[in-house]
């Protein structure tokens, strides 16, 4: 029997970071592919005592509980957003089921097929994934070492005809996956004067901004967008536990304002009807617990040392190849080659010697000519690093320009 598909289920591309699991467990790899925390960093005990309380109150840990967020959760999630500068209300923020779930509900609840969204280039290939299905309209915008290039998105909105403008912007503006990146301040407030000027909404994806290693902080969007006026806000912040405390909670969340909110909290209702309680719970014992910043800061302290041992390399060792932005958090360096490289010949040979990247394509949306590495410095420690360093160098040698 075969059966018809919705039209956008018939071919589907699944994800190409999620088609790189199989070389994962070939033996002795070492992977700079998965934007994976390190495991070695989990706070196991603090969550089996964040657990525990949660339990302590199983009436409503194990319960259904309301779409929005646990009320806990959601007061603590205020409060965290408060320690990055976002003054928001309980009201304004919906807890999602990992931070993806957010980017979903947003296109969900705002987009038809043929509107068009505009991401930076690179970007992070999930949402690229999420707007094809969606039947978006996707319409890159180049990165430098500043980040969005604002001024080339300014260029090409004048040009543009008003069917054709964007209704969502995509930007992941503080230590980018995958090209680390930061929006610089000037560039942020350039950004929110032109949602206000052609009428979109910012999605500010910020799973990465407290793995900060260098220099002070910078406003959020979301803040720049609040501090420009008026309560219409066109900043929809998202952010995650996923980097800093652990994936598997699956906790994530949205700030927003409210006609935004009221529609993704509807979306969700038939996406999940709500987040899991317990891991809800897990997550606010675990924010009250006073832990969550000590992890933090011991987090930061051991990427910034994996990142300056992958950027030693870069420049001591492959520098005859390829070119690197150092970044200033995160979990990712952006290695582009200085000249085009063969890059399926180039994937396979690191698949030899035994160190696994993701090709650039894959946070394309439209093809480029450069070839260019995702590198993960988080899940490998710093000898694993060197190694991995020199494998890909070896791999290098081998790939004719
Ligand atoms: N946005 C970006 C930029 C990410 O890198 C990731 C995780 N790789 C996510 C969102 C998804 O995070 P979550 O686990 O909260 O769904």
């Amino acid at each position: 029997m075969s059966f018809a598909f919705a039209e956008r289920y018939r071919e589907p591309a699944g994800s190409p970071i999620r088609e790189l699991f199989p070389y994962l467990s070939l033996p002795g790899m070492i992977s700079f592919a998965g934007g994976y925390p390190s495991a070695g960093l989990f706070d196991a005990e603090g969550l089996r005592v964040a657990a525990g309380n949660a339990l302590l109150e199983a009436g409503a840990s194990l319960q259904y509980g309301p779409t929005q967020g646990d009320p806990l959760l959601v007061q603590a999630l205020v409060q965290a957003c408060g320690a990055r500068g976002i003054a928001c209300a309980p009201a304004d923020v919906l807890v999602t089921t990992g931070s993806q779930q957010a980017f979903d509900l947003l296109v969900r609840t705002g987009i038809d097929p043929g509107d068009v969204v505009c991401v930076e280039s690179p970007t992070y290939p999930a949402v690229l994934q999420t707007l094809r299905l969606a039947g978006a309209r996707i319409q890159d915008v180049p990165v430098d070492a500043e980040g969005l290039d604002v001024d080339a998105l300014a260029d090409w909105l004048r040009g543009c005809a008003p069917a054709d403008r964007p209704k969502l912007v995509y930007t992941v503006p503080t230590f980018s996956n995958p090209s680390g990146t930061t929006l610089s301040p000037a560039r942020r407030e350039a950004l929110v004067a032109l949602a206000r000027e052609y009428g979109f909404l910012i999605v500010e994806d910020d799973p990465y901004s407290e793995l900060r290693f260098a220099g002070a902080p910078v406003a959020s969007l979301y803040r720049v967008g609040a501090a420009a006026g008026g309560g219409d806000n066109p900043v929809i912040y998202l952010s995650s536990l996923s980097k800093t405390v652990a994936p598997a909670l699956r906790i994530g969340w949205m700030v927003g304002r409210a006609d935004v909110l009221r529609r993704c909290t509807v979306a969700k209702q038939t996406a999940d009807l709500c987040t899991s309680g317990l891991a809800q719970r897990i997550a606010a014992a675990y924010l009250d617990s006073g832990r969550y910043a000590p992890t933090v800061a011991r987090a930061c302290a051991e990427y910034a040392a994996r990142m300056r041992a992958m950027m030693q390399a870069l420049r001591a060792d492959l520098a005859e190849w390829l070119d690197a932005v150092e970044p200033a958090g995160g979990m990712f360096v952006w290695a582009r080659a200085r000249r085009p490289l063969d890059a399926e010949r180039l994937f396979k040979a690191a698949v030899e010697a035994r160190v696994l990247f993701v090709p650039g394509k894959a946070f394309r949306a439209v093809p480029t000519s450069g070839t260019a590495l995702r590198l993960s410095f988080a899940a490998s420690g710093v000898e694993a690093i060197e190694e991995g360093m020199r494998r890909l160098g070896q791999a290098l040698r081998t790939v004719p320009g």
